[in-house]
């Protein structure tokens, strides 16, 4: 059983990944972050494994605490968890990274990177027979993109904190990994300024000249949530069409 948290539509990177788990025979529980978006995913993932969606704001520690309890009560280990989630001021995401005020750090830090720290400490005592773990990150986290500012550090911090849990849970056979997807067009990826030339820029240079498919990254988070992947923790795959070479 595989726990996706991160879709908002049809569009996210989080649903690519649920077809993915769903295709190759895992059961999902899906969480949501309100009532009006629980409503759009049950809308679009009819076709798809799923056995529960639970409520899940990270910026809640109730929620969180209620993930686990949820998922307790359905009394089956947990195999595969999956942190496909973000947000950051739009603002922050096309002035200058200096103009950043402390409010919009902490509050790309709070959901972006450490609320998958939460969301690990609530699910691993659910993996009694081990699994794996996965978050999704950009390049950004490791060079200056331009306009992705804040969350860039984020991602930093989320792909440090990735190694971190990657220390902690190995001895309990769960590894922790995280996906670095190319830029797509997502409802997050819009607020970031001028994402159109990363776009372009992709399909023109990129060793695959192609923007990345949110089910290229899907099929990855399916290798890393199987055993086909189980020699692999604490490590960043780029799943970018080859575009951090650029
Ligand atoms: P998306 O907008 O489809 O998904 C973002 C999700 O974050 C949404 O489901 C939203 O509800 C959720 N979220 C925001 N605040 C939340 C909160 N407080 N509690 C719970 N959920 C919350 O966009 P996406 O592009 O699919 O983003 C998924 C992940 O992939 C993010 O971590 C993003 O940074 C990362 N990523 C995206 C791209 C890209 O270009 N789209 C590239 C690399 C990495």
């Amino acid at each position: 059983m595989a726990v996706v948290a991160g879709i908002a539509n049809k569009w996210s990177l989080a649903y690519g990944i649920a077809e993915s788990l769903s295709r190759e025979g895992a059961d999902l529980v899906l969480t949501y972050l309100n009532e009006k978006q629980r409503d759009t995913i049950e809308a679009c993932t009819g076709h798809l494994r799923v056995v529960k969606m639970l409520p899940c704001d990270v910026s809640k520690d109730e929620e969180l605490v209620g993930l686990g309890t949820g998922l307790a009560e359905l009394g089956r280990p947990v195999d595969a968890v999956v942190h496909s989630l973000a947000f950051a001021n739009r603002e922050d995401l096309s002035r200058p990274f200096v103009e950043t005020q402390r409010d919009g750090f902490l509050l790309a830090q709070n959901i972006s990177a450490y609320s998958f720290v939460a969301m690990a400490r609530v699910t691993a005592p659910l993996m009694n027979r081990g699994g794996s773990m996965m978050t999704l990150t950009y390049l950004g986290s490791v060079r200056v993109r331009p306009n992705y500012n804040v969350m860039g550090v984020a991602k930093a911090s989320l792909e440090a904190s990735m190694r971190y849990l990657a220390y902690d849970l190995g001895p309990q056979g769960i590894r922790v990994n995280a996906i670095s997807a190319g830029a797509v067009k997502t409802a997050s990826a819009r607020a970031v300024k001028d994402l159109s030339v990363i776009l372009d820029a992709t399909k023109e240079q990129a060793p695959l000249r192609h923007v990345t498919e949110a089910g290229e990254v899907g099929d990855t988070a399916a290798f890393l949530a199987s055993d086909l992947s189980r020699g692999i923790t604490g490590n960043v795959l780029y799943v970018d069409s080859g575009m951090q070479l650029i």
